[in-house]
């Protein structure tokens, strides 16, 4: 009997189950970090769905030891995940402002008018190519998602509704239609065949036409222990060493970048077709470069400290929170962010060490957290229920929150952020 089942152990090549890398097409050898399993974060189960099973992925993270692209294997076709994706950008002020500046800058730096073309790969709402419209520069919106650029054509900006790649690319290109400008904000990480996606980027370019990308820095998720940004809807995570080496693999140049404050901390790069005979590469990318090569992001050991990092936060976290259930503390959530999925999963919290959680947006209220079921209310519910502990899971937006949340100090309650270290303020 041993002898099958050590004959059967022999067969399975756990290597097997590791993929290859979706830029440079190496072998996924070695683990970024391991996050277990979870379900998608961007599914909120309702009361109706809570006898039903959620099916759960891997949030493996492989780094690549030739070209160093951090990524997750796909698990789930991209139609799946982003046909109907419940994502609606124009919710956030902050956001539909950084959208407008960039348009200003964007249409001085580079005079634009209403002969130009400006593309938008991943358009979503609207919430970006509206500013050119308002601007009289003629535009092109691209996103898969047909509930999202419903939206986007009722406010006046023409959006396809498609998948963007090479095909789509040549089809606009055979029409004339390629651009002065083509950008893509947060689209990148979500792409699962990236040299299909680049390349089309390329295709779509006039010859001295300029491409914007913005995408979190990873050199920024690693320093600020950001794990919980991690999931399963963004497949890969981009530093500017590989992300140059991706562009001119494709023929494209990085000229420009700049640091941007949104999600953590992103980059926005500036690339033209190699043989551009316009912009000059500033010194700004060799900076960024540098700074990098400084954090050691360009050998793969300069990876290997973060699985550790992220497990002592689990271990603080788990340590506090069972010690808070142990002194029989009322411990309530603020938030029912995506990335909550990701920490919460990860760590093992249920509702057994989070009663509860609180969250403005009316579409979530009633409902629960993915996977955990931890129950989300209105934001009322902390007053009632005077928690002594208020768990931030946007941990990002914590300063606003414990503004908005003063009050509970009245019962002596106080704010526990999880993350870049526990913190109980
Ligand atoms: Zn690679």
């Amino acid at each position: 009997m041993n002898m099958t089942i050590t004959s059967v152990l022999d067969t399975v090549d756990v290597s097997a189950a590791k993929g290859t890398c979706r830029f440079c097409g190496d072998g996924l050898r070695r683990t970024f970090v391991d996050l277990g399993m979870s379900p998608l974060c961007e599914s909120y189960p309702s009361v109706a769905d809570l006898n039903r099973g959620e099916t759960y992925y891997p949030l493996h993270v492989y780094v690549c030891e030739k070209c160093f692209l951090v990524q997750l294997e796909q698990y789930e076709s991209a139609e799946n995940i982003f046909s109907d994706y419940a994502y609606f950008s124009s919710y956030s002020d902050s956001w539909l402002k950084h959208a407008d500046n960039y348009c200003g800058s964007m249409k001085a730096r580079l005079g634009l008018n209403e002969y130009s073309f400006v593309v938008e790969v991943a358009s979503n709402d609207g919430y970006l190519l509206q500013y050119f419209v308002q601007r009289n520069i003629p535009v092109l919106g691209v996103e898969p998602a047909a509930n999202v650029a419903k939206v986007a054509i009722k406010k006046g900006v023409p959006t396809l509704v498609k998948f963007f790649g090479t095909t789509l690319a040549e089809e606009l290109a055979a029409e004339g239609r390629c651009a002065d400008l083509v950008l893509g904000n947060n689209v990148l990480a979500q792409v699962p065949d990236l040299n299909d996606f680049v390349e089309g980027l390329k295709i779509l370019l006039k010859p001295e036409g300029v491409l914007t990308l913005e995408f979190p820095h990873l050199q920024k998720l690693i320093e600020h222990n950001e794990f919980d940004t991690i999931y399963h809807e963004h497949f890969s995570y981009f530093s500017m060493i590989t992300t140059v080496k991706i562009m001119e693999e494709h023929g494209l140049r990085v000229f420009d970048v700049e640091e941007l404050r949104s999600h953590g901390g992103s980059l926005r790069v500036f690339a033209c077709h190699a043989d551009a005979k316009t912009h000059a590469v500033e010194a700004s990318v060799a900076r960024l470069i540098e700074g990098e090569e400084e954090a050691g992001l360009c050998d793969v050991s300069g990876y290997e400290s973060f699985a550790k990092q992220v497990k002592e936060t689990k271990l603080a976290l788990l340590e506090f929170l069972v010690g808070a259930a142990q002194e029989d503390k009322k411990v309530a959530g603020y938030g029912a962010p995506g990335k909550s999925a990701t920490l919460l999963h990860y760590c093992g919290i249920g509702k057994d060490l989070i009663e509860f959680t609180v969250d403005r947006n009316p579409h979530k209220q009633g409902r629960v957290l993915p996977g955990t079921h931890i129950p989300i209310f209105h934001p009322d519910r902390i007053r009632e229920a005077k928690p002594d502990y208020v768990v931030i899971l946007p941990w990002n937006l914590k300063d606003e929150i414990i503004q908005q949340l003063e009050y509970i100090r009245e019962w002596g309650g106080r704010f526990v952020v999880p993350i870049p270290k526990v913190a109980v303020i």
